[in-house]
């Protein structure tokens, strides 16, 4: 029998059989982890961490999650922010284009009222369909279902679902449907993820301590390895970048990030995509009259690019008019990208300051 004819297929039967939610919420209602948006029903809170939570750790969100809730503790407080501030509270967890859109889906949930269902929710900027899940279950008792990353893992091995990228997506998504707990869909959908994060992991599950292994084909087949198959990997993309670093009579030269570029609406210290012909003359003609001084190199990852970012401080003739000038301490605050803190601080480190 061929792996693919022993795949089951995902409709096959639901994975409940017990009034009480079986031994996935018993296990839950033991194991869950205590996090700080687990003790609150409020969509805005769910909301916030949710998004916060894509891409990123639970051990990184949780002291952001705190500080964005203090600083704005209901939707509406948000709606009416300023961007600036936004981003500033967000600084330091990356992908900001969801932190934008959270401020956009604020603004128009401050028009149009809370969603109170998975629709409902789909029409708010920036929240896709897990995001509207998640929701609607965690927060409002909707029985509706979520997949993410976690869940997806889980349920290929579940099933043996040996298919990979949008065909094993689409198969979880049917089968989270049909499986999901009505009595209790939240707890229900946050048991899935839970079992992903911290015992069907992607490297070395914990199978024995699971409470689905009876039920589970990786296991019974000896595919727990294998499973979820990998897609073929995205190529990488090597680039330079150079960044001058203008001084000018204690004050620090930046510019803000333009629209449609990675980091827009940000501050940066301007940078070129190489330092020949045309891309020099705009830098030197942005910066002005200076001598710039070679400080180092620092390297960033963003998705599948790999940049290696040269850099060089100058202290400047002139304030350029097409920058933006500000002391040491006024910087802490000002929303800079995750490779613009490191560049200032070596070249802080470098001047010995
Ligand atoms: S038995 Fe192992 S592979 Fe199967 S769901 Fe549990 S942890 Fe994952």
């Amino acid at each position: 029998m061929s792996l693919r004819q022993r795949t089951l297929n995902p409709s096959r039967k639901p994975l409940l059989a017990e009034d009480d939610g079986g031994p996935l919420l018993r296990w839950y209602d033991l194991a869950k982890r205590d996090l700080p948006w687990r003790k609150t029903t409020d969509p805005y809170a769910i909301w916030v961490s949710e998004i916060m939570l894509q891409q990123t750790q639970v051990a990184t969100v949780i002291p952001y999650w705190e500080k964005w809730m203090a600083r704005f503790p209901t939707v509406q407080d948000l709606a009416v922010a300023d961007e600036q501030d936004v981003l500033s509270i967000w600084q330091g967890l990356g992908y900001y284009r969801r932190c934008r859109l959270l401020l956009a889906g604020a603004k128009w949930v401050g028009e149009n009222g809370i969603p109170n269902d998975v629709d409902g929710w789909l029409s708010v900027p920036g929240v896709g369909r897990y995001t509207a899940g998640a929701i609607a279950s965690i927060a409002q008792n909707v029985p509706a279902a979520l997949v993410d990353g976690n869940v997806e893992r889980v349920y290929s091995r579940l099933t043996g679902d040996d298919h990979s990228g949008k065909t094993l997506s689409e198969n979880a998504w049917k089968w989270a449907e049909q499986n999901v707990f009505s009595d209790r869909p939240g707890d229900w959908n946050q048991a899935l993820m839970e079992l992903g994060a911290t015992v069907c992991t992607p490297n070395n599950p914990s199978c024995e301590s699971c409470p689905l292994q009876n039920q589970c084909v990786a296991r019974q087949t000896w595919r727990v390895d294998q499973l979820p198959t990998k897609p073929p990997k995205a190529k990488v993309v090597k680039q330079t970048h150079t960044v001058w670093v203008p001084r000018n009579n204690e004050k620090w030269g930046l510019r803000q990030i333009a629209p449609g570029q990675w980091w827009e609406g940000m501050w940066e210290f301007p940078r070129v995509e190489s330092a020949a012909g045309s891309e020099a003359d705009a830098l030197r003609e942005l910066v002005g009259a200076g001598w710039p001084q070679a400080m180092g190199t620092i390297r960033h990852s963003v998705t599948i690019h790999r940049i290696r970012i040269d850099v060089y401080f100058l202290e400047t003739e002139q304030r350029s008019t097409q920058l933006q000038w500000f002391a040491t301490a006024e910087l802490a605050a000002l929303p800079m990208p995750a490779p613009q803190r490191k560049i200032l601080k070596l070249v802080l480190r470098s001047l010995g300051l």
